[in-house]
């Protein structure tokens, strides 16, 4: 079993890269940002709670996240293993998430972070959100304030890795292919 967190800011390729890693090491792909996203569509009362905060561009409470992925793992863990992308996001969210990976008899194998700049990023999320639909991807002041919540608290989660000897880091600008095999070298290094 492999369990991955994929890290970096938005707009670093996660999604893109949970794809192509996902199919390739045969992983369930557990997205936080898409887990919320479906609460919105589905109109239920976390969606709506939601939303208010993922339209100001803030993180919502450590307590939803941890419960939305704590029914996923309970439902997959007799698979391949997980690629988390988006979570954890705070140190509180890794800490949860060790202890939910410990209930259930599995660990995280390591982390891989993308590395992209601020200005790089703002131009991928705003051409993302041409065709997206994600309200979060169209204004540039809302696209700074995710990279801010990301340098204060979710930056940090790279030491809670780091700390356990888990968390390795590759270069996110250049083709999607070129990113692919190096974060494949990164995993199977791990
Ligand atoms: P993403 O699709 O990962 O860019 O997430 C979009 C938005 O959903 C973020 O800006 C946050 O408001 C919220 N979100 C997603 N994942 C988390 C998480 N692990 N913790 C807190 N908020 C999250």
């Amino acid at each position: 079993m492999i369990n991955l967190v994929l890290f970096g800011p938005p707009g670093a390729g996660k999604g893109t890269q949970s794809d192509m890693i996902k199919e390739k090491y045969n992983l369930v792909h557990l997205s936080t940002g898409d887990l919320l996203r479906g609460e919105i569509k589905a109109g239920t009362p976390l969606g709506i709670k939601a939303k208010e905060l993922m339209d100001q561009g803030q993180l919502v409470p450590d307590e939803v996240v941890i419960g939305m992925i704590d029914s996923k793992i309970k439902a997959n863990k007799e698979g391949n293993g997980f690629i988390f992308d988006g979570f954890p996001r705070t140190v509180a969210q890794a800490e949860a998430l060790d202890g939910l990976m410990s209930e259930n008899d599995i660990a995280i194998s390591g982390m891989v972070a993308l590395d992209v700049d601020e200005e790089e990023l703002t131009k991928r999320i705003l051409k993302r959100g041409e065709t997206s639909g994600r309200t979060d991807d169209q204004n540039e002041d809302l696209i700074r304030n995710r990279v801010k919540e990301y340098n204060t608290k979710t930056a940090p989660v790279a030491n809670f890795y780091e700390a356990q000897g888990k968390y390795k880091a590759i270069g996110g600008v250049g083709s999607i292919e070129e990113i692919f095999t190096n974060l494949c070298a990164a995993i199977d290094s791990l």
